[in-house]
């Protein structure tokens, strides 16, 4: 763990040994945190908070070029973190690289916004000069998943750090690797101690004791629904700051009018990218009838010809899921797909092969003639599953679209600029793509309606989530009040 500055040992010196999902193998151990070590890493981010001049405005500047020589170190030893990000989650190289791109891009835009960020001045009614002042909101509780390992913690680190906050964070207790050695690059470059520190560990112990503990004052949680939900409660048991980033089940309507030679490659990649482990991933394709056995056949070709292996191996599309546990329940909803009747249209297994043989990999698979009654439509599988509904009507596709407790992101293929605009103004969601699916821009605010999250991420939007707001009220007029 890193603590105030310092690397550490767990204080139970219990261990967690994390491992390569594509084959079993052992990359390293990790310490397993306790409430005690929780406590510890709070109380340094706290007195970095209230004891330093971290979070002030004349050390914006300073905060700024902090995160831009971090961003510079992280493009130095992109390769190894691309690799490391691979060898723990599983996905293939080029999007690990992608992701490490990012993050560091991410770190460079937050770092321009730490000494951009404004306040109001108002007018009001007496003789006053009224204005907004923002100020950082203190220790940041940050708790992320294992899908993008690197590019989570990062989207929650540098707004926060740009806004002046200190940070515990706690990675997923199977991805923690790429957190660890962002924290040494930190160091190195000279962030002081304290202001960033990293938990391991799992979300029961850890997590629990990072969002209950009264010091801190504000919890950023990406995950799933149901764990969001307990730590709203959390929250609301502190009265803290929260927001969430959590679950979708994101359509992507496709119209008859469309340019289908793009839309059928951009479909195969909503749903299959980072092995569907996509919060934002396309898994209900509902397709307008006439181009509907066409769609789910030219799709069904691209599916069936992903090269599927370990990430780091060249070409190869798809790795393995993240772990057994994933894949039994990703299988888990395969096997009930079927139960249900939902015609299976590819994949659905282990793949074949020695090479598979040690990993957690799945076909990336299609089911089609998926209905709202299927289990398949409704729940959030975060795996290579795709289902495809057909549809008759604009209407149609809009109510099926919105038939969802979540509401993340969506897609619409259409050549029709009218029918684009009217769709993109009724889906409820946060974030949506037309011709085109999952380009996802720093400067843009990301994050969902519904249960799909409360909050937004990126752009200045996240920036929002790290800042409080004052209103301060200075008498201009020097009468008596007169009151009494
Ligand atoms: P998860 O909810 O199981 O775990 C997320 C994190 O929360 C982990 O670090 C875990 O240790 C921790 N945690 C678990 N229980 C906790 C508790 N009671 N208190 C505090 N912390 C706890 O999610 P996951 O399986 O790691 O990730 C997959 C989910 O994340 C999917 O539902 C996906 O949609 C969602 N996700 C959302 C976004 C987004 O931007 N909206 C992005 C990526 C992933």
């Amino acid at each position: 763990m890193f603590i105030g500055g310092e690397w550490m040992n767990a204080s139970g010196s219990q261990t967690r040994t994390i491992t390569d999902p594509a084959n079993g193998e052992t990359l390293g151990t990790v310490p397993e945190t306790t409430d005690q070590d929780v406590d510890l890493a709070v109380k340094a981010a706290r007195r970095a908070f209230d004891d330093t001049n971290w979070g002030s405005t004349d050390n914006a500047a300073t905060r700024a070029q902090l995160m831009r020589d971090l961003a510079a170190k992280l493009r130095e030893v992109a390769p190894e973190f691309a690799k490391l990000d691979t060898q723990n989650c599983g996905k293939p190289l080029i999007e690990a690289e992608g992701d490490v791109a990012d993050a560091a891009n991410c770190l460079d835009f937050y770092a321009g916004l730490a000494t951009s960020t404004m306040g109001q001045t108002a007018s009001v009614p007496m003789n006053m000069q009224s204005m907004v002042l923002r100020e950082p909101i203190g220790v940041a509780a940050q708790i992320v998943p294992w899908n993008y390992p690197l590019l989570m913690a990062v989207w929650k680190i540098a707004p926060a750090l740009a806004a002046g906050c200190t940070v515990v964070i706690k990675p997923s207790e199977l991805t923690p690797l790429t957190v660890l050695e962002l924290a040494k690059l930190a160091q190195e470059v000279g962030l002081p101690a304290g202001v960033l520190n990293v938990v391991t560990g799992v979300g029961e112990v850890a997590g629990v004791a990072l969002t209950n503990h009264p010091d801190i004052d504000k919890i950023a949680f990406t995950g799933g629904t149901d764990t969001g939900s307990k730590i709203m409660a959390a929250a609301a048991k502190g009265i803290k700051n929260v927001t969430l980033e959590l679950g979708g089940k994101n359509p992507a309507i496709v119209f008859a009018d469309a340019n289908l030679n793009q839309a059928i490659e951009w479909i195969a990649f909503a749903g299959f990218a980072n092995q569907g482990e996509v919060c934002s991933a396309g898994s209900r394709i509902l397709v307008e009838r006439s181009i509907y056995d066409q769609v789910v056949e030219r799709v069904k070709i691209i599916a069936q010809n992903i090269k599927i292996g370990h990430g780091l191996a060249q070409d190869v599309r798809m790795g393995p899921v993240v772990s057994k546990e994933h894949y039994d329940k990703v299988m888990g909803y395969i096997q009930k797909a079927k139960e249900e009747n939902c015609r299976l249209v590819c994949g659905g297994s282990h793949p074949a092969g020695a090479q598979f043989a040690n990993g957690h990999f799945i076909e990336p698979t299609i089911f089609a003639d998926v209905t709202p009654a299927h289990t398949l439509f409704r729940e959030e599988v975060f795996g290579p599953v795709m289902s495809f509904t057909p549809f008759d009507t604009e209407e149609e596709a809009v109510r099926l679209a919105n038939d969802t407790e979540y509401g993340l992101a969506a897609g619409v293929f259409t050549e029709h600029i009218g029918k684009a605009h009217r769709v993109v103004k009724q889906i409820k969601a946060g974030i949506i793509w037309v011709n085109c699916y999952h380009p996802t821009f720093n400067e843009l605010p990301w994050g969902g309606y519904k249960k799909s999250g409360i909050g937004r991420e990126l752009g200045k939007y996240g920036m929002e989530a790290y800042l409080e707001t004052k209103q301060v009220n200075i008498n201009l007029d020097q009468s008596e009040l007169g009151w009494y």
